[in-house]
């Protein structure tokens, strides 16, 4: 009775007194996850179909232009504060037509023609030469020649990533015996720099994906490589090796696309919280398609995100919140490029962790030339700074929340070599802790990244996922998680998940 009386005595002050805001920080002190405010997958798949009926949201196009305006409507709504378009300069490529003619100079009335895509960001223009099958692995003279290369997408046991992993979480053991098919080759976005090294005029890169499709919206990078560069689909791509059956030929090679500059812009809005710290909460709003994980699924998350902490009390937030959907990801991570530039010192100093929320992916598999859905989750990425509590709080929340096949991956190393995580949180790191989510299905770049490629049951584990960690870097600053971070090996090992129970 005794204590009733007290904690009313306190809310009665307390609506009168302002001082009694800088409680706030006791108020969620378990950083429980309110379920009430959630929003629910069924709102996010919502969310998601809206956008991806816009149609193809590459950078400079409409859709993505509507997507930006859609965005920042929803923040206005949740009542953001600051809610600010930030423009960036993208390129703005659009495939038009694509057509290969191939006949052997013996018989040059037996011709056939075969369909194709145009590369992004390569040249339009109509072509006529050898071509010259080529395997890139040694000298191989293509002056003068198209070159022909078969570029298969990288297909490798599960063991390879949790081999570069930090921790993983596996509870039904499928580490030992699954094989992952990325959406890349290993020349990664360097697909066409071995032709144009050895000279050749033209590139007909032949894909292995495992349904019939040509629409791989690859390379991204907005490098301007100023030769005409096709893909054939697989089945395409045995037509014409069954033409050329090993004898001379000759191709006429004509794509028509457009290349131009245009402005996209980085979307932000900010909530403040009860430290002068911030976290930020990001992904991009651009996709090579219509694309609904990539990422549609990103914005989904990050505005369930923003309308979470919305309706937290200003004084019951942990720290500010910046939430952040980048423009030009696919016009060279145009948008991440521009935010660190120009908020290098304050990522440095002010921001406790960037977050970024990457394709909520169901996994896809090739089954007799069709892509069919699983029911499982493409395999989950977690990039996390070498920080031991952010890993501990990452690796507690995937084990809280049931997060089959997540991979606490490191934040460089990553592919070999790299000094970022292959994201678009990409140069955050190392300025600011990051936690960068993301998986890699094979539709990645796809036009056949459609709604049912989102896996809808992860959507609201993610949601609490986001919130956990969040909630749970309370009381921590930016200073002081630099200051933990560590040089690899890890001194001790991160411990599993506890059985369930
Ligand atoms: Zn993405």
């Amino acid at each position: 009775m005794k204590q009733c009386a007290v904690v009313t005595l306190i809310a009665l002050i307390c609506l009168t007194a302002s001082a009694c805001s800088d409680r706030g920080s006791s108020t969620n002190p378990t950083g429980a996850v309110r379920d009430e405010l959630l929003t629910d997958s069924e709102t996010m798949m919502d969310w998601i179909a809206e956008i991806t009926a816009q149609g193809i949201r590459r950078p400079g196009y409409a859709a993505d232009d509507w997507t930006e305006q859609w965005a920042a409507a929803r923040f206005r709504e949740y009542g953001l504060e600051d809610v600010t378009l930030d423009p960036i300069d993208v390129k703005r490529f659009e495939p038009l037509s694509c057509v290969l003619e191939v006949w052997h100079p013996e018989t040059p009335s037996d011709r056939t023609t075969i369909p194709c895509f145009p590369a992004p960001f390569t040249a339009a223009g109509e072509i006529e030469g050898d071509l010259a099958f080529a395997t890139f692995q040694g000298d191989e003279d293509l002056s003068g020649r198209i070159a022909v290369n078969r570029d298969p997408l990288l297909v490798l046991p599960q063991t390879i990533f949790t081999a570069f992993a930090t921790w993983y979480h596996d509870p039904t053991n499928e580490v030992p015996t699954h094989v992952q098919t990325l959406p890349f080759g290993a020349r990664l976005n360097g697909a066409l720099e071995p032709a144009l090294e050895e000279g050749a005029i033209g590139y007909v890169g032949i894909l292995t994906m495992p349904w019939e499709t040509d629409r791989y919206y690859v390379p991204y990078d907005a490098v301007e490589r100023m030769i005409p560069a096709v893909w054939l689909s697989p089945g395409n791509g045995a037509r014409l090796e069954e033409f050329v059956a090993g004898r001379p030929a000759r191709a006429r090679l004509a794509v028509a696309s457009t290349l131009a500059a245009a402005i996209s812009h980085n979307v932000t809005g900010a909530l403040r919280g009860a430290s002068d710290e911030w976290v930020i909460i990001g992904s991009h709003h651009d996709g090579p398609w219509a694309s609904a994980v990539e990422d549609a699924s990103g914005i989904a998350l990050v505005l369930a995100q923003a309308r979470y902490w919305s309706r937290v009390p200003a004084r019951e937030r942990p720290f500010n919140l910046l939430f952040l959907l980048n423009g030009g990801h696919m016009s060279g991570g145009a948008g991440l490029h521009h935010f660190v530039d120009t908020h290098a010192d304050f990522l440095a100093d002010e921001v406790v962790v960037e977050i970024h929320l990457e394709h909520a992916a169901r996994e896809a598999r090739g089954v007799d030339g069709a892509l069919v859905p699983t029911d499982k989750p493409e395999w989950r990425w977690w990039f996390t700074s070498f920080i031991p509590p952010l890993e501990e709080l990452v690796a507690d929340t995937i084990c809280r929340e049931s997060l089959e096949r997540s991979l606490i991956m490191p934040p460089e190393g990553f592919p070999p070599g790299s000094e970022h995580p292959p994201t678009d949180a990409a140069f955050f790191h190392p300025l600011a802790p990051i936690v960068s989510f993301l998986t890699a299905p094979v539709y990645l770049f796809d036009e056949a990244d459609t709604i049912d490629k989102v896996h809808e049951p992860s959507l609201e584990p993610l949601t609490r996922a986001t919130v956990r960690i969040v909630e749970g870097l309370r009381g921590q600053t930016a200073a002081g998680l630099h200051a933990q971070t560590y040089v690899p090996p890890r001194a001790a090992a991160i411990p599993p998940c506890p059985p369930r129970g």
